[in-house]
C-alpha cells in the first residue's frame, strides 16, 4: 500500500470507528434493509458488512452464522477498498476470490454496493451473495445501491437523531429506548433481565462540581469513566450514554441478582478507589430486575436510576430497585405536586391549635398552630410527612405565609372573643434566608392589628445551622421587632452550647423524644433536668414537648420547667374546641381543667 492509500485507509477507520457501531448489537433499522436486499435479489445471504482494520464485522445479516469474518480476500473489503459496486458471478471462476474463505465456505455468486458516508469515506458492503453462479440486471444493482443508501441514511439519522452521545461516543438515551424494544421483540418472553445504571457522582457532588470548575471537569469525569467502564464489560455489550454523568446497560441474559451484583460490588469498589483519588465523585449504581417482553421500557429506567439515586446513601453504593421504596418516591413527588394547589385555596388545608399549659398555675398560656392537609384522594396527610418534602422545594415560604396569615386571622378572632394566648407558628430554614420574611411578619400583625409579642416563631436548630449567619441575622431582627422566639425540638439537632447562649430566644422547646417515656428512664431523666437548668441559667423559659402522663409532669415540675405541652393536656384541637377547652364549657375542657387543677 502506498503512504495515500495508507492514509486514507487510517481517516477511513477512524470514521468507522467514530460511528460506534462495531459490535454493537442487532438493530431491527438495519435488519430490515437486509431482509429486503436478500428478498429483491431472491437469495438466501445478505448483510451490511462493515470493513474493520482485519475483519468484516456484519451490523446485520440474513443466512450467516458468524458476527464477522477475516477481512483477507473479502469482497467487501474490496468495495471498502475501492469505493465501487462489486460483482462476481462466480467466485470459483474468479482468478482472484476463487481460494477466499468465501469460496471455500460454498459462496459462488457476490454482488456488494459501497456504504459511503457522506464525507467520502467506505465504511463497507450492503452485500448479497448466493451458493450458485448468477448474472445481475442493472435493475438489481440499482436496488442494491438504493439499499445501501438507505443503511448510510439510517447510520446517518442515528447520529443526527442524538442517537451517540458527542463526548462519550457511546449510545444515547434514545439508542437505549430503540434497543430495549428490539430485545423485547426477539428476546425469549418471560425471559428475566436486569438493567443497571451507574451515578458518577451524586447530585450534589456535580453541583458542587459545577460551582467550583469549569465544564470540563464533567468532561474529564465522563471520558475516563467511559474508557474504565468499557474496559469492564464483556465484549460485544453495550454501555449507554442516558444522563449527563449517568450509564446504563444490561447485565448478560443469564445473570442472575444473586450473581451479578456482587460482581458489579466487586468492579464498583475498585472504581471508588479510581474515582476518589482523581475527583471528589462516588459513583453509585442501580439494577432493576425486569421481565421481557412486558417490561415498558422507560419504567425500568426510572427505577433502576432510582435505585441509583437511592444507593448513593447506602453503605455499599449499589441497591437493587424496591417497589416499596419506588411507591414511596412516587408518593413524595404527588404529594410535592399537589400542595400546590392546596395552598392555593379548596379549603384541603386546616390550622388545629394545640394549648400549651403554665406548670405552676396550670394555665393555659399559648397555642401552637399545626398544619393539617386533607387531601381529596388520599385523606389526611400528616405534616410530620409533608412538611419535609415540601420544606425541600420553594414551596416552603408560601406555606409559612398561609399558616402564618391564618394563625393571625385565628388570633384576631379569639382575641375579639376575650382569649388571650399567645400564638405560636413554625417556620422553616427558608424563611430564615427570604430576604423580607421579617417585613411580611409585621405587615401579617399590622393586617390583623396583632401586637407583635402575641407572636412566637419556632424554628429548629438544624434550621438555623443550614445558614447560621443570615439566620442570626433573620432572628435578631424578628426579635428587635418584639415577636418572639422558641428553639423547637431541642436536643435533636447540633445543640451547640455557644449557639444557645447568643441565641435570641424567649423559649427553648425540649424535644418530644426526651419526654415520652422519661417516667421510667433513669438516663433520660437526668439529661432533660441538666437540660432545663442549663436553658434556664441562659435566660430562657422551658418548655417540654410530648407530655403524656402525670408521672412526667410531676418530674418536669420538680425539674423547674416552665410550660408543657401535650397529650397529658389535649392534642390539638380545631379551633372552636381550642376555645371552649380554655374557657368554655364542654366536658373535655371540664375534664382537662379539673385534671389541671389536680396537677398543679
Ligand atoms: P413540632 O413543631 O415539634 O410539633 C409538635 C408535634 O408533636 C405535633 O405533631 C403534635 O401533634 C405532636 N405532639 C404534641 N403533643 C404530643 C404528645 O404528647 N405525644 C406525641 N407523641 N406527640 C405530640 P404534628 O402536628 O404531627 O406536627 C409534626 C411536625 O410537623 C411539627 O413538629 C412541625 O415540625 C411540623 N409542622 C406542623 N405544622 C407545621 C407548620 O405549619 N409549618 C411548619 N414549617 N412545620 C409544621
Ligand atoms: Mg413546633
Ligand atoms: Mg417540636
Amino acid at each position: 500500500m502506498t503512504f495515500t492509500c495508507q492514509q486514507t485507509e487510517t481517516s477511513r477507520l477512524e470514521a468507522l470507528h467514530r460511528l460506534r457501531l462495531l459490535d454493537t448489537p442487532p438493530s431491527e433499522a438495519f435488519d430490515r434493509i437486509t431482509r429486503m436486499a436478500a428478498r429483491v435479489f431472491g437469495l438466501p445471504i445478505a448483510a451490511v458488512s462493515l470493513t474493520d482494520a482485519d475483519r468484516q464485522w456484519f451490523k446485520s445479516r440474513v443466512g450467516v452464522e458468524h458476527t464477522s469474518i477475516p477481512r483477507v480476500k473479502a469482497p467487501c473489503g474490496t468495495v471498502a477498498d475501492t469505493g465501487g459496486v462489486l460483482v462476481i458471478p462466480d467466485l470459483l471462476a474468479d482468478d482472484y476470490f476463487c481460494d477466499s474463505i468465501l469460496a471455500a465456505s460454498g459462496v459462488r455468486y457476490y454482488a456488494g454496493a459501497p456504504l459511503t458516508t457522506a464525507d467520502g469515506h467506505c465504511l463497507g458492503a450492503m452485500c448479497v451473495l448466493g451458493p450458485e453462479p448468477r448474472h445481475t440486471t442493472p435493475e438489481e444493482l440499482g436496488h442494491l445501491s438504493d439499499l445501501a443508501a438507505m443503511v448510510m441514511a439510517q447510520i446517518e439519522l442515528q447520529h443526527a437523531m442524538g442517537r451517540v452521545d458527542p463526548l462519550s461516543g457511546l449510545p444515547n438515551r434514545n439508542q437505549f429506548i430503540e434497543d430495549f424494544q428490539d430485545m423485547q421483540r426477539d428476546g425469549p418472553p418471560d425471559e428475566q433481565r436486569l438493567a443497571v445504571v451507574v451515578n458518577l457522582a451524586t447530585l450534589e457532588q456535580l453541583g458542587s462540581a459545577a460551582r467550583v470548575k469549569s465544564s470540563s471537569y464533567l468532561d474529564q469525569l465522563v471520558s475516563e469513566a467511559t474508557q474504565w467502564m468499557r474496559a469492564q464489560i464483556e465484549p460485544g455489550r453495550q454501555i449507554y450514554h442516558v444522563g449527563d454523568a449517568q450509564f446504563a446497560m444490561f447485565a448478560p441474559p443469564c445473570a442472575t441478582l444473586e450473581d451479578y451484583v456482587p460482581r458489579l460490588k466487586e468492579k464498583l469498589r475498585r472504581a471508588i478507589g479510581l474515582a476518589h483519588s482523581r475527583h471528589i465523585a462516588t459513583p453509585s449504581i442501580g439494577v432493576a430486575p425486569f421481565v421481557l417482553g412486558g417490561a415498558n421500557c422507560l419504567d425500568v429506567l426510572r427505577t433502576a436510576q432510582s435505585a441509583a439515586h437511592g444507593a448513593a446513601s447506602q453503605p455499599c453504593r449499589i441497591a437493587i430497585y424496591s417497589r416499596a421504596e419506588d411507591a414511596a418516591c412516587q408518593r413524595r413527588f404527588r404529594l410535592l405536586n399537589e400542595f400546590g394547589s392546596a395552598l392555593e385555596g379548596g379549603g384541603q388545608l386546616r390550622l388545629v391549635f394545640q394549648p400549651r399549659v403554665d406548670m405552676k398555675t396550670g394555665a393555659c398560656v399559648g397555642a401552637e398552630a399545626l398544619l393539617r392537609w386533607t387531601h381529596p384522594e388520599l385523606g389526611n396527610i400528616s405534616p410530620g410527612e409533608f412538611i419535609p418534602v415540601i420544606e425541600c422545594s420553594g414551596l416552603a415560604q408560601p406555606t409559612t405565609a398561609w399558616v402564618l396569615n391564618a394563625a393571625l386571622r385565628q388570633q384576631r378572632a379569639w382575641r375579639n372573643a376575650g382569649l388571650q394566648v399567645q400564638m405560636a407558628v413554625n417556620v422553616s430554614a427558608a424563611n430564615l434566608i427570604e430576604p423580607d420574611f421579617v417585613a411580611q411578619v409585621e405587615h401579617c400583625l399590622n393586617m390583623y392589628d396583632l401586637p407583635p409579642s402575641c407572636l412566637e416563631l419556632e424554628i429548629t436548630e438544624s434550621a438555623i445551622m443550614e445558614h447560621p449567619e443570615r439566620a442570626q441575622a433573620t432572628l435578631a431582627a424578628i426579635g428587635d421587632i418584639g415577636v418572639h422566639l422558641a428553639i423547637d425540638d431541642f436536643g435533636t439537632g447540633y445543640s451547640s452550647l455557644s449557639y444557645l447562649q447568643s441565641m435570641p430566644a424567649d423559649v427553648v422547646k425540649i424535644d418530644q423524644s426526651f419526654i415520652i417515656g422519661l417516667e421510667d428512664d433513669v438516663r433520660k431523666q437526668s439529661l432533660v433536668s441538666t437540660m432545663i437548668t442549663l436553658t434556664r441559667d441562659l435566660g430562657h423559659r422551658v418548655v417540654a414537648e410530648g407530655v403524656e402522663c402525670s408521672a412526667v409532669h410531676a418530674f418536669l415540675q420538680v425539674a423547674g420547667c416552665d410550660e408543657a405541652q401535650g397529650y397529658l393536656f389535649a392534642r390539638p384541637l380545631e379551633a372552636a374546641s381550642f376555645l371552649s377547652w380554655c374557657g368554655g364549657g364542654s366536658a373535655e375542657a371540664q375534664a382537662g381543667r379539673r385534671l389541671l387543677r389536680a396537677l398543679a
